[in-house]
């Protein structure tokens, strides 16, 4: 039977809670235990897929296609897991599948509630990601701060957890704010306490908590917070900022964080195996060889829009032992001609050009692309990037004129990037986005073959809707573009490159979502290695 540790958070939202989670899913995983991790959303959407980056931050896609929380992102890496689409919870979910079966009469003319109906069918979703997963131990994350309202039905069906899964299988951790005032340097609890009191009105008395803090808790603001959360002061850890987020488990564990959890939930304490994670945080700290790395995108204000971006970068540069700088360019501001193409080209060692939608922004990545074409320097786009990387050598080494992705431009002479014959009837209805892993056929012998190391198959995980023109191939791959990779079911472009130069790569899939902090994607490698002017690949790669 799995044992539970639910996440809560207090004060605000953003503070880490999905770090923080995945960081106790380590602390187990590092002794010996299994761990899955589920993220709840209290919002109605169904999936974060249809959710704009700039509110909600990347969409993560799940092996199986599910278009999840950025948070599963966080928990795939930390625990080296892949988990499903069943992992993130969201309300629209719940109140979907509660209708829906009303609808179809199945609640028996009873009056559908939110306790029990919605309450059950939060409790049924968690309890049958544990049975499936068969961890010994199951993280739920309850997105946003306690106190709103779309949270409460999931609050309320954790407490109810606790008294159906009993006392020594199930755990309260609470993550909250302890901010630190700007004025006179103080660390100030009473956010912390208030959020508590909140949680224990309804029903929760939380086991552990763990305060967020730009520096370490004091030992008399701890004693505070221990005293008002009615828990001895050994329960409260602190989380403070931390250079790089792989070290918050290494922070959590030296505070005793593991044995109190397991200890508290009746399991054997074992003695935690962390080295190689230390040791890869080391690497992270240490490198000190900087590689500048233009980052072209149009959600560039944020971040977390490409955040499984960054950590492939990042743990790309810990196994090669280079820190990489990430220079970002707004694509819209280069449409615009606020800024020159050129920039991202001649301030950096390597160009990514980012995944994205629509027409916006899109012109200005072209030119980057052209731009990267001239100077040799080396490439990687990704999704939308690859495509309009299609585009480019259409319209500069083809001498296809306004050439486009019918995304973009639905009347250009030369649709490179067309959706398929099948898609257009489909696209009525919806549902024609090509989502999750599935089997690519790498070409012998080209530049990707070689970096994914000489595999014949490949598996990378897809969200776009739109496909390289095979009605243009030869006209392209006359002018230099070779094409090194396809989709085994139906013969589709996966990765594209150019003859001659450094490393020009385009990716159709998502390689950053398979890449973990100890096996980094070998697409972002190669980019890291060929910025520094060596080969991109070695030969035990
Ligand atoms: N907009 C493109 C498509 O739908 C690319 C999507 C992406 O970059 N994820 O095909």
């Amino acid at each position: 039977m799995a044992k539970y540790v639910f996440v809560t958070g207090g004060v605000l939202s953003s503070v880490g809670k999905g770090i923080t989670t995945a960081s106790i899913g380590l602390l187990l995983k590092s002794r010996g235990y299994t761990v899955t991790a589920i993220k709840i959303d209290p919002y109605l959407n169904v999936d974060a897929g249809t959710m704009n980056p700039y509110m909600h931050g990347e969409v993560f896609v799940t092996e199986d296609g599910g278009e999840t929380d950025l948070d599963l992102g966080h928990y795939e890496r930390f625990l080296d897991i892949n988990l499903s689409k069943r992992n993130n919870i969201t309300a629209g979910q719940i109140y979907l599948t509660v209708i829906q079966r009303e609808r179809r009469g199945e609640y028996l003319g009873q009056t559908v509630q939110v306790i029990p109906h919605v309450t059950d069918e939060i409790k049924s979703r968690i309890r049958e990601v544990a049975k499936n997963s068969e961890a010994d131990v199951v993280l739920v994350e309850i997105g946003g701060t306690v106190g709103d309202i779309e949270g409460l039905p999931f609050l309320e069906a954790i407490r109810q957890m606790r008294l159906e899964e009993g006392f020594n299988n199930t755990m309260f951790v609470h993550v909250a704010l302890a901010p630190v005032l700007s004025t006179t340097g103080e660390q100030k609890t009473k956010p912390v306490q208030h959020s508590v009191q909140e949680l224990r009105r309804i029903g929760i008395q939380p086991d552990a908590i763990i305060t967020r803090s730009p520096r370490p808790l004091e030992p008399g603001a701890r004693r505070k917070i221990a005293l008002y959360a009615n828990l001895p002061p050994s329960a409260v850890f602190s989380s403070p900022d931390v250079e790089v987020i792989y070290e918050v488990p290494i922070v959590l564990e030296n505070q005793g964080l593991g044995s109190f959890v397991t200890k508290r939930l009746g399991l054997e304490d074992r003695e935690p195996d962390l080295s190689k994670w230390e040791e890869f945080v080391k690497r992270v700290k240490s490198a000190t060889k900087k590689i500048r790395v233009a980052m072209v995108g149009k959600y560039t204000k944020l971040k977390d829009s490409y955040i499984s971006i960054i950590e492939a970068i990042r743990h790309a540069g810990a196994h090669l032992q280079v820190k990489p700088i990430l220079n970002w360019y707004e694509s819209t501001s280069i449409e615009k001609g606020e800024l020159s193409p050129s920039k991202p080209v001649e301030e950096n060692d390597a160009v990514i050009v980012l995944p994205g939608f629509g027409q916006r922004g899109a012109e200005g990545k072209i030119k980057v692309i052209e731009k990267v074409i001239d100077e040799d320097k080396p490439f990687l786009g990704i999704c939308f990037g690859m495509q309009l990387a299609v585009v480019a050598i259409a319209r500069h080494l083809a001498g296809l004129e306004n050439a486009n992705s019918t995304e973009i431009d639905p009347d250009t002479p030369y649709p490179v990037i067309d959706l398929l014959e099948e898609q257009r009837h489909l696209d009525k209805l919806g549902g024609t986005m090509r989502l999750g892993a599935s089997p690519i056929v790498l070409i012998n012998n080209t530049l990707v073959y070689k970096i994914y190391g000489g595999l014949e198959i490949v598996y990378e995980r897809h969200r776009h809707r739109y496909e390289v023109n095979p009605k243009f191939l030869d006209r392209l791959v006359s002018a230099g573009m070779v094409v090194s990779g396809y989709s085994l079911d139906k013969g589709l472009v996966e990765f594209i490159e150019l003859k001659d130069h450094r490393l020009f790569v385009g990716s159709q899939p998502h390689p950053e979502f398979h890449s973990r902090p100890m096996k980094p994607a070998p697409l972002f490698v190669a980019l890291l290695r060929a910025a520094q002017g060596l080969t991109p690949y070695t030969t035990t790669n």
